[in-house]
C-alpha cells in the first residue's frame, strides 16, 4: 500500500456519507496492513478469490469487509488466519490493469466484528456483529488527548519518513476517537500494535494503546538518531584527518619537506650498501625500508620502524678487532694487573696457548667462582687487554625473564632488542670479550627461564645463528670470547655448568691483600686522587689494621672502598694547605676512617665445658663460630637455637643420636636423656647458618657438656658426622683456615678426606697452625677435650 496516497476525507464529507448496517458482506484479506475508519486508501488486488469479492461488492452496494491476515504471506488464508475484527469500507473507484489485477480506492467506514465466515468459495463471505463505539469526553479523555498529541509531534520531528503537513491536519481533529484513528493511520507500525488500536473500541482504551506505541516508537527513533550521529562523527573524524593530511603534504611538498622522507629512506639505503649485511639481514632491511617510504610522514609506526633499521645497522656485522695471540704479552699483562692467582693465572694462559695454536677463540667457557672482590672481574678485563679485544660486561644478577635476554617482538610497544643484541652494539665489534657476571643468581619464573636462552648465547653449536625477538634474523655470536662469574656453583643452572670450564678463585690471605694494596690497589687510588709517594705515605702495618678491623671480606673489594677513603681524607688535607706530606700510622689511622668496625672471633682465653670452635665458610670468606650446649632440666629433647638450617638442625640430631649410642663408653649415664634436655645454641643469632660442617663440632661440645672434660681453646675444628661417628670432608677448607689463623687458633682438626685440599693452603699459614688429619670421631675427642681428671658426675 502507497501511504503517501492515502488521504482522509473532511469530517462533512464523511458526515454527507449515508451509513447502514449490513449483516452479510464478502471479505477482502489484506495483507500487511490495516484500514482504518475515514480512510481513504487504493488497494492492488490480485488474488482471486479477492477479485471475485470485489466484484461481488460492486453489485451489493459497494460494500466490503476489510480485515488483516495474521501473517502476509499465507496465500490462501483460513478464518483462523484472519483478526476478527475488521473495517467495512465503501469501494470508491475500480480500475482494471493490463495484467489483470485490479486497482480500487476503498474508504474505511465503521470497525465490525465478523462472527461467521458463510462461505469461502468463490470469495469469502462473513456474518457480521456491529461494534458498540464509545465516545465519551470528559477530562481523563482531554488529558490523553493532549499527550498523544504531544508524543506525536515528538514523533514526526524524529521521523523523518512523516511530513510535517500531518501534524497540522491531525491537530484540527476534535473527536478524540477519530483523532486516534488518523494518527495510528500515519504512523509505520507492525501490523498486530495497528490491529491492537483497531480493536480498541472505547476512545480512551485507544488513546492509552496509541500513546504507549507511541512512547516505545519515540525510544527507539532517539536511540536511532543517536547511532546516527555517532557514526556521523566517526566518517567525519576520519574524512578530516585526511583532508588535513593531504592538506600538510601539499604544504610539505611546496615546502620542500615531502623529499625529506625519501632523503632519509636514500641515506639509510645507501649506509645499508656500505655495510654489506649478510644477505638474509640485508634483504629484510631492504624490505622494511620500502615501507618505510611509504609511509605518510609523523605516521607512528613510521618510527618504529626507523627505530628498527637503526638497530640493524648499528650493530657490527663485519667489525672485527685483530687478535694478538701473543703468550708472553698476554703472561705479562695479566702479572701486569693481578698480584698472585698464580694457579688461574696459569689456567688462563693455557686456555689462551690452545687458542694461539688453533687459531680459533673456540673450546669450554671460563667460567670463574669465588667470593666477591678477588678479582674476577678483573681478570676478564685483562683477557680482553691481552687478546686486544673490546670488553663489556653483562649482570645477570636478577634477571628472571627471557625476554631481557632475547628482547621483545616488534608488535610489543616500545620493543628493544634483548641484552645480548644490545652489548654487541655497545661492543662496535663481533668478536669482543664479553662478561657474564653472576650467572648463578638468575632466577627463573612464569615469564619464560633465561638460562635456556643463555644456553643458546653460549652454545658454540648454536650461537652462529643467535636468534633476537626484536631483530627477527640471526646474529652470529661465534666470535664473542664468553666468560662468566659467579659467587657460588651450586646455584648455576645444571646445563650452563656442564658446558662451562671452572675456575675456583678461593679468598686471599692477609698477606696477600698486604700486597695487592701495596702494589695494586694503594697506587690506583692514589693516582686517581692526585697523589704521589711523596704525599702520601702509608705503613704496612696500617694495611694489616685495615685489613682486619675495617673489613671482613675474602676479597679485596671493602679494602679498596676504604683505601679510597683513605686517599680522599688525605687529599682534602694537603688542598686545605695543612701538610704536605700525609703520613697514616696506625695511631692516627682512627682519625682518617673512624673507629674499627669488626672483631674478629678469636680465640677463648680459657678451656670451657660445652663450648666448641668451629669452621664456617659463608660467600664472603671463612669465619669462626663457637658452638654452646648446656644441659636444663627435662626429658631428653634436642633444643636448637641460634637461626640454624634444615642441613645443620640434622646434623645436630645426628650428633645427639651418635652420643647416646656410645653414652656407655664415655663415660655418660646412659638415662642421662631421661633426665635432662640439651640445649644447643650457635650466637650471633641474626646470622643464618647451615650446612653439615659443624656436624663434629656440635658433637664434641655437646660430650663435654655431658662429661663435664673442657674443650681446649687453642682447638678448631670442621667435618662432617655420621651416625656412626665417622668423619666426612667439607669444603672450603682453605677460606677456613684462614680465619682459624686469623683468630689465633694453634690447631685445626680437619676430616682426613680434605688431605688433597691441604696444598691450597699458602706455606707461611701452614707453618703457623698444626692441621690435624681425623677419621672418626674419637680421635677428634681426643684431640679436642682436656683429659679426665675427676669422676663423671652429670649434674
Ligand atoms: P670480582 O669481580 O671478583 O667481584 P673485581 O674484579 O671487581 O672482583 O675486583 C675488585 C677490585 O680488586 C678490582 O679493583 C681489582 O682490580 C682488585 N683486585 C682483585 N684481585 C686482585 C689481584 N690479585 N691483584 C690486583 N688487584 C686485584
Amino acid at each position: 500500500m502507497n501511504m503517501e496516497v492515502a488521504s482522509l476525507l473532511s469530517q462533512e464529507e464523511r458526515e454527507r456519507t449515508p451509513v447502514s448496517f449490513k449483516e452479510t458482506l464478502p471479505l477482502l484479506p489484506l495483507r500487511g496492513m490495516i484500514v482504518f475508519p475515514y480512510m481513504v486508501v487504493p488497494l492492488d488486488v490480485g488474488r482471486e478469490k479477492s477479485i471475485n469479492a470485489l466484484e461481488a461488492a460492486m453489485v451489493n452496494e459497494r460494500l466490503i469487509v476489510l480485515a488483516a491476515q495474521r501473517q502476509a504471506k499465507v496465500n490462501e488464508p483460513n478464518q483462523d488466519d484472519i483478526y476478527s475484527v475488521g473495517t467495512v469500507a465503501e469501494i470508491k473507484q475500480l480500475l482494471k490493469l493490463p495484467d489483470g489485477t485490479i486497482r480500487v480506492l476503498v474508504e474505511g467506514l465503521y470497525r465490525v466484528r465478523i462472527v461467521e465466515y458463510l462461505q469461502f468459495d468463490p470469495y469469502y463471505s462473513v456474518r457480521l456483529a456491529e461494534v458498540e463505539e464509545t465516545n465519551e469526553k470528559d477530562s481523563e479523555i482531554e488529558a490523553l488527548v493532549r499527550s498523544t498529541l504531544f508524543h506525536f509531534e515528538q514523533y514526526t520531528k524524529l521521523n523523518k519518513k512523516s511530513p510535517p503537513e500531518v501534524l497540522s491536519s491531525v491537530l484540527t481533529i476534535d473527536d478524540p476517537a477519530r483523532l486516534a484513528d488518523v494518527i495510528a493511520s500515519h504512523l509505520n507500525l507492525k501490523v498486530e500494535e495497528k490491529q491492537s488500536i483497531l480493536e480498541a473500541f472505547s476512545a480512551k482504551e485507544r488513546l492509552e494503546t496509541l500513546c504507549g506505541i507511541l512512547m516505545k516508537e519515540i525510544d527507539i527513533l532517539e536511540l536511532e538518531r543517536k547511532i546516527h550521529l555517532r557514526v556521523r562523527k566517526q566518517m567525519e573524524k576520519t574524512q578530516k584527518e585526511y583532508y588535513l593530511r593531504e592538506q600538510m603534504k601539499a604544504i610539505q611538498k611546496e615546502l620542500g619537506e615531502a623529499d625529506e622522507r625519501a632523503a632519509e629512506v636514500e641515506e639509510l639505503r645507501s649506509k645499508l650498501a656500505e655495510l654489506k649485511l649478510p644477505q638474509e639481514a640485508d634483504e629484510k632491511v631492504k624490505k622494511e625500508l620500502e615501507r618505510l617510504a611509504k609511509m605518510p610522514p609523523l605516521a607512528a609506526e613510521a618510527v618504529v620502524v626507523r627505530n628498527y633499521i637503526d638497530w640493524v645497522l648499528s650493530l657490527p656485522w663485519n667489525t672485527l678487532t685483530e687478535d694478538r695471540l701473543d703468550l708472553q704479552t698476554a703472561e705479562a699483562i695479566l702479572n701486569e694487573d693481578h698480584f698472585g692467582l698464580e694457579k688461574v693465572k696459569e689456567r688462563i694462559l693455557e686456555y689462551l696457548a690452545v687458542c694461539q695454536l688453533t687459531k680459533e677463540l673456540k673450546g669450554p667457557i671460563l667460567c670463574l667462582i669465588g667470593p666477591p672482590g678477588v678479582g674476577k672481574t678483573s681478570l676478564a678485563k685483562s683477557v680482553a687487554r691481552a687478546l686486544n679485544r673490546k670488553f663489556v660486561r653483562f649482570s645477570l644478577g636478577g634477571v628472571r625473564d627471557e625476554a631481557e635476554i632475547r628482547g621483545h617482538r616488534r608488535t610489543y610497544v616500545g620493543a628493544m632488542p634483548g641484552k645480548i643484541i644490545q652489548i654487541m652494539k655497545q661492543a662496535g665489534s663481533r668478536n669482543p670479550v664479553i662478561l657474564l657476571d653472576e650467572i648463578d643468581k638468575m632466577s627463573t619464573d612464569f615469564r619464560g627461564d633465561p638460562s635456556a636462552a643463555l644456553l643458546e648465547v653460549l652454545d658454540p653449536e648454536q650461537n652462529s645463528n643467535f636468534g633476537d625477538h626484536y631483530l627477527e634474523i640471526p646474529f652470529d655470536l661465534s666470535k664473542v670470547l664468553f666468560m662468566t662469574t659467579a659467587n657460588v656453583w651450586h646455584t648455576i643452572p645444571r646445563p650452563l655448568l656442564d658446558r662451562m670450564e671452572v675456575i675456583n678463585l678461593s679468598g686471599y690471605t692477609e698477606v696477600e691483600k698486604v700486597e695487592i694494596a701495596k702494589r695494586h690497589l694503594l697506587p690506583k687510588q692514589a693516582k686517581d686522587h692526585g697523589l704521589s709517594r711523596k704525599t702520601l705515605v702509608v705503613a704496612d702495618e696500617v694495611l694489616h689494621r685495615i685489613i682486619n678491623e675495617y673489613t671482613r671480606e675474602s676479597g679485596v673489594r671493602g679494602l679498596e672502598r676504604q683505601l679510597a677513603n683513605l686517599c680522599r681524607k688525605a687529599t682534602k688535607e694537603i688542598v686545605q694547605g695543612t701538610k704536605r706530606t700525609v703520613r697514616v700510622t696506625p695511631k692516627n689511622l682512627e682519625k682518617f676512617l673512624g673507629a674499627p668496625k669488626y672483631r674478629y672471633n678469636l680465640a677463648e682465653t680459657t678451656d670451657q665445658i660445652g663450648l666448641a670452635t668451629g669452621l664456617a665458610w659463608t660467600e664472603v670468606g671463612g669465619d669462626m663460630l663457637s658452638i654452646e650446649v648446656s644441659l636444663v632440666k627435662g626429658k631428653g629433647a634436642l633444643i636448637l637455637t641460634g637461626k640454624l638450617g634444615e642441613v645443620m638442625r640434622e646434623s645436630a640430631q645426628a650428633a645427639f643420636s651418635y652420643i647416646r649410642s656410645r653414652a656407655k663408653e664415655l663415660g655418660i649415664e646412659e638415662d642421662f636423656h631421661e633426665r635432662y634436655d640439651v640445649h644447643i645454641h650457635v650466637p650471633e643469632g641474626a646470622i643464618p647458618k647451615d650446612g653439615p660442617s659443624a656436624g663434629i663440632t656440635i658433637a664434641t661440645a655437646i660430650v663435654s657438656a655431658l662429661t663435664n672434660r673442657p674443650v681446649r681453646k687453642e682447638v678448631a675444628m670442621t667435618g662432617e658426622i655420621t651416625l656412626r661417628g665417622r668423619v666426612l670432608p667439607i669444603g672450603g677448607l682453605k677460606e677456613k683456615v684462614l680465619a682459624a689463623h686469623r683468630g689465633g687458633i694453634k690447631k685445626v682438626l680437619v676430616p682426613k678426606e680434605n688431605k688433597k685440599d691441604l696444598e691450597d693452603i699458602p706455606a707461611n699459614i701452614a707453618a703457623e697452625i698444626e692441621i690435624v688429619l681425623v677419621e672418626s670421631m674419637d680421635e677428634v675427642w681426643r684431640e679436642a677435650l682436656v683429659p679426665k681428671i675427676q669422676a663423671v658426675s652429670v649434674g
